[in-house]
């Protein structure tokens, strides 16, 4: 068994977000053969667990690998390809399935090493595998945390970095939000008759900066849908979008910024019209907490010695403004756990060109034995 064989058999079992059952019946029957203990969770997740081995109690740490086992669209029947360069593509008419199928491989082969006792000494270790990170609403908060014992955890979900030894310190908050405008339509012919949906759209979003709206925050409308018919005034247009910050007072002030828009145009006599009210209706949901490292905490430094040791100079610090799964165990009311978002060493995620190399899987299933053996 190498690294790269079983990267390319689980990217061939289609897992969109939502359609994971096939990944993770493949997952438990892997756990199965190799006697590992697991327990099988909500929405096809899995909770693996093994006990350290060949540790003094009290160095024995409690360690947890966590990886996603759904993949974005469209990632049916995806055909792996390496070249001679080792790098590995799709066929180009879907995803490669690397976010996060590189780790998720690699966690495997961790396992399967221990089982087959090439890895005789490493601390406690527990395997999570989620489903559903993909979309608006991740399965791992649907997790029964209580199971998970570890102190602290490591996702393996960054990509587009360069450097193997980038880790997130910050994450960004992000909330999605929708926004639901009702005028009264009316034919073309009749424009008194009409509250535009379409005039309040316009001056909903010019009370908006739209993108980098604050510093290290931004706001996007992503979906616009509406109207009726090409010679009828709309009478509804419905908006979608997310906004992402570093800072709580900032993520306060976009919701406060959509709710001053919305009352601006509620405000305006233009959409009243024969005792008939426009109405804006905005419905915001918190898809993710952001999160902040202390570069100083005993699991920060530790985690940088395990990449000194292995010949990194130290540990890249970036920000992201992408959600991962690390928010959910980092904020999690009762059960928090010190958990690092890392490199994947994968590229062009979410997209047909999305790529990754047999050299970077071997190099993340160093970092991840460094770790399980080491940290
Ligand atoms: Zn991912």
């Amino acid at each position: 068994m190498n690294i790269q064989d079983i990267f390319c058999t689980i990217v061939q079992i289609d897992s969109e977000s939502g359609n994971e059952e096939a990944m993770s019946l493949f997952i438990q029957n892997f756990l199965q053969e190799r006697n590992i203990s697991f327990s099988e969770e909500k929405e096809f997740q899995l909770i693996a667990k093994i006990p350290a081995k060949n540790k003094k109690s009290a160095e024995a740490k409690k360690l947890m690998f966590c990886a996603h086992m759904d993949t974005v669209s469209p990632g049916k029947n995806i055909i792996p390809f390496i070249d001679d360069s080792g790098k590995i593509t799709s066929s180009g008419n879907t995803i490669l399935g690397a976010d996060n199928k590189a780790s998720l491989a690699n966690m495997l082969f961790l396992i399967d090493k221990i089982a087959t006792n090439e890895i005789t000494t490493h601390h406690h270790l527990e395997f999570v595998f989620t489903t559903k990170e993909e979309i608006d609403d991740p399965a791992v908060y649907a997790l029964d945390m209580k199971k998970i014992t570890s102190e602290v955890g490591f996702i393996f979900d960054k990509a587009n970095e360069n450097d193997m030894n980038t880790v997130v310190s910050v994450a960004s908050s992000i909330s999605d939000f929708t926004v639901e405008i009702v005028g009264k339509g009316a034919h073309a012919s009749s424009p008194e008759l009409a509250i535009n949906a379409l005039e309040m759209m316009v001056e909903f979003v010019s009370e908006l900066q739209l993108g980098a709206c604050y510093p290290h925050s931004t706001l996007n409308i992503g979906k616009i849908s509406g109207g009726e018919a090409t010679n009828t005034y709309p009478s509804r247009i419905s908006l979608a979008g997310d906004f992402r910050s570093q800072s709580p007072e900032y993520m306060k002030k976009i919701e406060d910024d959509l709710l001053k828009a919305q009352q601006k145009v509620l405000a305006n006599p233009k959409f009243c019209k024969n005792g008939e009210k426009g109405n804006i209706d905005i419905n915001i949901m918190v898809y993710c907490k952001g999160y902040a490292h202390n570069v100083q905490s005993k699991n920060f430094l530790a985690l940088e010695r395990i990449y000194k040791k292995m010949g990194y100079e130290n540990l890249t610090i970036i920000d992201t403004q992408s959600g991962s799964d690390a928010s959910c165990f980092m904020n999690h009311a009762t059960h928090a756990i010190e958990t690092f978002c890392l490199n994947d060493g994968c590229f062009d995620v979410h997209t047909v060109k999305e790529w990754t190399t047999v050299e970077n899987l071997e190099k993340l299933q160093s970092i991840m034995q460094n770790i399980a053996c080491d940290f």
